[in-house]
């Protein structure tokens, strides 16, 4: 089977599951000289698809998926047949880019895939969420913007908090030294999960809660660091709360996603005016832009889980036909952590 793009949403328009549809394929051949035969294991959906789904994407590190065509995004899976040196059947892999097809099996050329040894065959899936790009934004995205320096008691918010992204920074700023860690997320039960489970000190939930008022409350002392996964009117209310000199860590605007908007979107004039006055910087950050601190941010992640010190969620969604549904699911707020789609189990041989 494959998923592909049955319609898009339009550029101002809200994505539906009916936007993706599921169709028998033939089986494919085996792997030509330099090919290897995949089973996918594990797909991700992201909000970064959402600009896909238009006919331009807007974006310079990612296409547009064509009409019609097969979907692509991360994914994950084993080796079935390897006509290619350095694979064989059996290895857990990986391509580098946004171009796993959302496909039971696919002769993929061996020059784009890599061999996964960084986790137990239990965790295959976190290669996707807390070990891969999801965990690896959250996790630079603290440490190369964030300026936290234990012992300066700093007020970190984090908003979209109970997200992939979202719920690493919020950890991670916390083993890095802040003082009071506060998320904003849509729902109560992910405000008690980012309050009981991870460590948060506070947790607003945006759906039934006024933002501004609690904020000030909570955060007397103003707010130093903002991670902002969400901007509009979220982020007007955090960013009206932050202090001379705060920074903001511009790392989505998924509450705009659906607007033909330039990105990042305009701020609102007195906000803009605001951020101008105190002395507020608000760089965009692109995860991609630091790939050569990968590996080492790997490792912290890895060895912070293994400590116990970082917890790793994700919400599953099973089946491939069930793809377009998790991603709608997702940009809609039904996921806790990462999203992951599982297509098959691996099967021990
Ligand atoms: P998440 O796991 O956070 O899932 C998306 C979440 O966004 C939903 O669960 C929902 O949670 C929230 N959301 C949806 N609509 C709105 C809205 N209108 N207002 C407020 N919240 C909303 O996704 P990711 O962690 O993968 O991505 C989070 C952000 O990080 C996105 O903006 C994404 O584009 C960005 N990103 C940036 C990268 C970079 O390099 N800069 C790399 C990867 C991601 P809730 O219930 O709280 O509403």
């Amino acid at each position: 089977y494959r998923v592909f793009l049955k319609s898009r949403p339009g550029i101002n328009g809200v994505p539906v599951a009916s936007n993706f549809a599921l169709e028998k394929t033939v089986w494919p051949t085996l792997p030509l000289e330099n090919e290897v035969l995949v089973q996918t294991l594990y797909l991700s959906v992201d909000p970064y698809m959402r600009c896909r789904m238009n006919e331009d994407s807007g974006v310079e590190y990612t296409k547009a998926w064509s009409l019609g065509g097969t979907i692509t995004g991360g994914g994950i899976g084993v080796v079935c047949v390897s006509s290619c040196d350095g694979f064989k059947r059996g290895d857990i892999v990986m391509t580098a880019g946004f171009d796993w097809p959302w496909v039971n099996y696919h002769n993929f050329p061996g020059e784009i895939l890599k061999v996964v040894t960084e986790v137990p065959k239990e965790q295959l899936s976190m290669m996707l969420g807390l070990f891969g790009l999801t965990g690896l934004t959250g996790c630079l995205g603290v440490t190369e913007k964030g300026n936290i320096v234990p012992g300066m008691n700093q007020t970190v918010v984090v908003s979209g908090a109970a997200g992939a992204c979202g719920s690493v920074a919020g950890q991670v700023a916390k083993i890095k030294g802040c003082g009071k860690l506060v998320g904003i997320c849509g729902t109560e039960t992910k405000c008690k999960f980012l309050t009981e489970e991870l460590g948060f000190d506070a947790a607003i939930c945006y759906r039934s809660q006024n933002v501004a008022d609690n904020l000030s409350s909570i955060c007397p002392n103003g707010v130093d660091v903002y991670f902002d996964n969400v901007g509009g009117e979220i982020s007007n209310s955090v960013i009206t709360c932050m202090n001379k000199s705060a920074c903001i860590i511009l790392c989505g605007q998924i509450s705009v996603y659906n607007e033909d908007k330039p990105y990042p979107p305009p701020l609102r004039e007195e906000t803009e005016s605001f951020v101008k006055k105190q002395r507020i910087s608000r760089d965009r950050f692109l995860v991609l832009n630091y790939q050569n601190k990968f590996g080492e941010t790997l490792e912290f992640l890895q060895a912070s889980f293994k400590a116990g010190k970082l917890i790793n969620k994700e919400t599953t969604v099973h089946g491939l036909e069930n793809a377009g549904i998790a991603f709608i699911d997702m940009m809609n707020g039904q996921n806790i952590g990462k999203q992951i789609v599982k297509v098959s189990e691996l099967k021990t041989p």
